[in-house]
């Protein structure tokens, strides 16, 4: 397999690796595109993004992550289409990783404290804290502990 070349921050260049992917992923919708494209009236720039002149287009700002349209492989990160196409997490793998930290950090801890908790008592213990602190039941104990030194 080759890997075209990576969306890149060039609009240009980036606009050509993307068209390459969806010709090649998706051709059904790479051809209602190009039929599409071919029936813009001469003001595009001004109807569809509301400038003048296709090189001000150009220099629109283009989004953070860059866009990915080789599908994604929920099942082998490693081999997955999408992060190999963008070099760097896909936005699938990017939400397993922040959900992967996002609980490995409290997991770790409960498993420090007490070495026999289960993922379920620690999960539901990190529950019962974030209920705690939204309903202030947790500002009130801590309160209450301090004799209301805190704020
Ligand atoms: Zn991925």
């Amino acid at each position: 397999m080759t890997l075209p070349a990576l969306p890149s921050p060039d609009p240009v260049a980036s606009a050509d690796a993307l068209w390459r992917l969806l010709a090649e992923h998706q051709p059904a919708v790479a051809a209602a595109l190009a039929v599409q494209l071919r029936q813009m009236p001469e003001d595009w720039p001004l109807r569809v993004l509301g400038v003048g002149r296709p090189d001000t287009a150009l220099a629109l700002p283009s989004p953070e992550h860059p866009l990915e349209i080789e599908p994604y492989d929920p099942d082998d990160w490693e081999n997955c289409g999408a992060c190999a196409g963008l070099d760097q997490p896909c936005r699938y793998h990017s939400g397993y990783i922040a959900g992967y930290e996002a609980l490995n950090g409290p997991l770790t801890e409960a498993a420090k404290v007490d070495p026999t908790v289960t993922v379920a008592t620690a999960l539901k213990r990190l529950t019962e804290a974030e209920e705690a602190q939204e309903s202030g039941q947790l500002a009130a104990a801590v309160e209450k502990l301090t004799g209301g030194d805190q704020a």
